[in-house]
């Protein structure tokens, strides 16, 4: 099970102080989930250097090319040489905010690989998508084209997050995870065969202390992708606690 923080566009230097927080936590509890955190490149360094390799630290986008003429961007390889492990693609706020297409989001997948990175791949409808009924075709075209050739569990997880349930405080049902869960799953088997069965489906959208537990516990969820609920290491923590013992242990 992964325990994934995406802390977006937040945390200055004094965030630092939730980092060793959440260390100190963790140190306390050893037998736990993957747990990961994302912070934003200004950080991810430093947070490498205060986890010590506790936990993993992973980039929240990355480009395609590993270097040159490309301003503002941060590629794999810069990620990896950062401390990086890991590096989310495709999440709804770049697809939203940078017109980022499926394509693009394949390739930075790619990139990722190349780097020697694992890969979060977000994909999940809007709300008009889901009032349409059209959820699973979405996610159907997303996995179908975000997602490149030769996944597999020691390189990528997928993070289904229902845009609409992304900072709102509103989660589908736990009947409705299941199902996109069982879904996506039979996608994934039907795409990648037996590798398809051990990539991790991790749920994402408002994961938050009080229905971590819930969430976690529904079949074919392997793990949160967790925005807001990430900035506290309390409320991380919490969240971090709430993985059934039995996946890990
Ligand atoms: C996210 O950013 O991936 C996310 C799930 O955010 P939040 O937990 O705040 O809904």
């Amino acid at each position: 099970m992964l325990i994934a923080g995406n802390w977006k566009m937040n945390g200055l230097s004094s965030a630092l102080d939730e980092v060793d927080a959440l260390i100190r936590a963790l140190k306390a509890h050893p037998a736990g989930p993957d747990v990961l955190i994302c912070p934003p490149a200004t950080l991810l360094a430093r947070v490498v250097a205060r986890t010590g390799g506790a936990v993993g630290v992973g980039g929240q986008d990355c480009y395609l090319q590993s270097s040159g003429a490309y301003t503002g961007d941060v590629s794999a390889e810069m990620l990896r040489d950062a401390g990086a492990s890991w590096v989310i693609v495709g999440h709804s706020e770049r697809r939203q905010y940078h017109g980022e297409t499926d394509a693009l989001v394949a390739a930075k997948a790619k990139a990722a690989w190349r780097a020697g990175l694992c890969v979060i791949i977000c994909i999940g409808e809007t709300e008009a998508e889901r009032n349409a009924g059209r959820e699973e075709e979405v996610v159907d075209r997303q996995l179908a084209t975000s997602v490149p050739d030769g996944a597999t569990a020691a390189t990528t997880a997928i993070a289904y997050e229902p845009v609409w349930a992304i900072g709102t405080g509103r989660t589908p049902t736990n009947e409705e995870i299941a199902r996109m869960h069982a879904h996506l799953r039979r996608e994934l088997v039907k795409r990648f065969g037996e590798s398809g069965s051990a990539i991790a489906i991790l749920y994402g959208g408002s994961v938050n202390p009080r229905n971590a537990m819930e969430i976690l516990a529904v079949a074919e969820v392997g793990g949160a992708l967790v925005g807001g609920a990430s900035l506290k290491a309390a409320d991380f923590l919490a969240i971090i606690e709430a993985a059934p013992k039995s996946l890990y242990q």
